[in-house]
């Protein structure tokens, strides 16, 4: 099919796309037109010497003059080619000269009729089509105008008008061969044209889809990279991930393999392979001797052909520290620092677990401060808040490293002892109780007191609340029995 967007005579039909096809090769065409003005320069000099011969003829004078003025126009050409602007005033300049070329040549051909003649009729036409840069139009009056002229002066000194007919058919089956050679070579230049565009268009969009693509990845203000994923060479890595790992790091090879810790890594690679992505995988990094806790997520892809993981990271180090203060805060006591009474319960059914799966002995404490009030009364509150913490710090030292030291509640306290049988129990609970007698707890005065009540976990108890209950018994009844001293459940029941 023939493209729509070309003239049937092969040039584009939308004048400015014309216009900026023959812009682009204007240098060219300009070079091309001073070679033929040149080369028909040279010729026509050389034909002075030919014309020679018609010296003292009537005619010679006039071919000296038609002679003459193809020189000058060539040699015009010639010039002006070499400082044209623009596609119009070239294609001006070629008319031009073809007209006076044309109109010396009517003189030169007419009084001879010799074959010379007729082959520079045949000739001529050649060259407005092929040779020289024109519209297509253009191109066409010139060369009908440089056969018509020629041949009519050839013709009109013809002895005989015999071959008159043949002549003229000739000519016109010249012009219409030269007519779509032209066509043709217009239309494949254009298309050639056309299809160098459209790549170059290509090209550009790519080139631009290419920036896009950058510009967004360095944008994105969480940290990405682009890994191989064969060898685990980094591809690309945005700003953001340069400022988070430093350049330095980026730069060696498998950097975030070498920073994401092993367990992590290994399911990483797992979870990757099974699903060829990850959605928000916690990681922790281990960055110049400071561990970060990141969400990663990745995903397979093929980027400039090359299997590649891209990977997103999301900073949550401020984000877990948090939760773990809040996690703190919501099992931890503010005043003594120790477990709270909703950790211990909690806290308690596994070492229950622990303790019914290894058939041991667990054993619970529960102290109170005696006459507390009175501290409160006497000293102030600020006093007995010192107190309870003094009190909290001594248990603490007292206690082994698996035991477990809680507020219950007020100057009520809850130890939790793994591992430990009645006798036992009674041991640290007196030395505990000592140990508060001796220590004027907080730095009062006068000495404070404490009453304990102990009891053992019975097989079967799965919660902490019945052994609790048991020991609060027994602490009531230490109260009961003058305080200031230890009781097992079994000795107060
Ligand atoms: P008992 O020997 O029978 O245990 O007498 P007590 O006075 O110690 O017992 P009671 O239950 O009558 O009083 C406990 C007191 O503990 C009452 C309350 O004001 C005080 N208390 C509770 N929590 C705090 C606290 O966080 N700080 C201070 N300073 N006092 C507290
Ligand atoms: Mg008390
Ligand atoms: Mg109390």
């Amino acid at each position: 099919m023939y493209p729509v967007f070309l003239t049937w005579g092969g040039e584009f039909a939308d004048p400015a796309r014309e216009a900026d096809y023959q812009a682009e090769r204007l240098a060219e065409s300009a070079r091309h037109a001073r070679l033929l003005f040149g080369f028909a320069l040279l010729m026509n000099l050389l034909f002075y010497l030919s014309d020679w011969r018609f010296f003292g003829h009537p005619h010679f004078a006039v071919s000296m003059v038609a002679r003459s003025v193809i020189v000058a126009v060539s040699l015009a050409g010639m010039l002006a080619a070499g400082r044209i602007a623009s596609f119009r005033k070239l294609a001006w300049l070629s008319a031009t000269w073809a007209f006076f070329v044309i109109a010396a040549s009517v003189v030169l051909i007419a009084p001879h009729s010799s074959p010379i003649g007729l082959l520079i009729t045949f000739v001529m036409p050649m060259i407005y089509y092929l040779a020289l840069s024109m519209p297509f139009r253009w191109a066409l009056v010139c060369g009908l105008g440089g056969s018509i002229a020629p041949l009519a002066s050839y013709m009109a000194f013809l002895p005989s008008r015999e071959t008159w007919p043949g002549l003229i058919l000739a000519l016109i089956t010249l012009n219409i061969i030269l007519a779509l050679v032209l066509i043709r070579s217009n239309r494949l230049q254009r298309l050639a044209w056309v299809a160098i565009q459209a790549e170059r268009m290509a090209n550009d969009q790519l080139a631009r889809h290419h920036e896009t693509l950058q510009a967004l990845l360095q944008a994105v203000p969480a940290p990405m990279i682009i890994v191989n994923r064969k060898d685990g060479a980094i591809l690309q890595a945005n700003d953001a991930a340069s400022s988070y790992f430093g350049d330095r790091l980026l730069g060696q090879a498998r950097a975030i393999q070498a920073t994401v810790e092993r367990r992590h890594l290994r399911k990483l690679i797992m979870a990757l392979k099974a699903k060829g992505r990850i959605d928000g995988f916690e990681v922790r990094l281990q960055l110049g001797g400071t561990a970060r806790d990141v969400l990663l997520s990745a995903t397979t892809a093929e980027i400039d052909g090359v299997e590649a993981v891209l990977v997103a990271l999301t900073d949550i180090t401020g984000r877990k520290e948090m939760e773990a203060n809040l996690e703190r805060l919501a099992s931890t006591d503010p005043l003594t620092g120790l477990v709270n009474r909703a950790h211990f319960f909690t806290l308690a059914k596994g070492e229950i677990r622990r303790a019914r799966r290894h058939g041991r002995p667990l054993a619970v404490i529960m102290a109170d401060i005696d006459h507390f009030k009175r501290i409160n009364d006497t000293y102030g509150h600020g006093e007995g808040d010192r107190a309870l913490t003094s009190f909290a710090n001594l248990c603490r030292t007292l206690v082994r490293a698996e035991d477990t030291v809680a507020r219950l509640g007020g100057e009520e306290f809850g130890l939790l002892l793994p591992e430990t049988g009645t006798a036992q129990a009674m041991a640290l609970a007196n030395r505990l109780r000592a140990a508060v007698e001796d220590l004027h707890l907080g730095g009062l005065p006068a000495p404070i007191t404490i009453s304990i009540g102990i009891s053992q976990f019975l097989a079967g108890e799965t919660t902490v609340e019945a052994a609790l209950s048991r020991a609060d018994q027994a602490l009531y009844a230490a109260k009961r029995s003058g305080r200031n001293r230890v009781v097992h459940f079994d000795a107060a029941a």
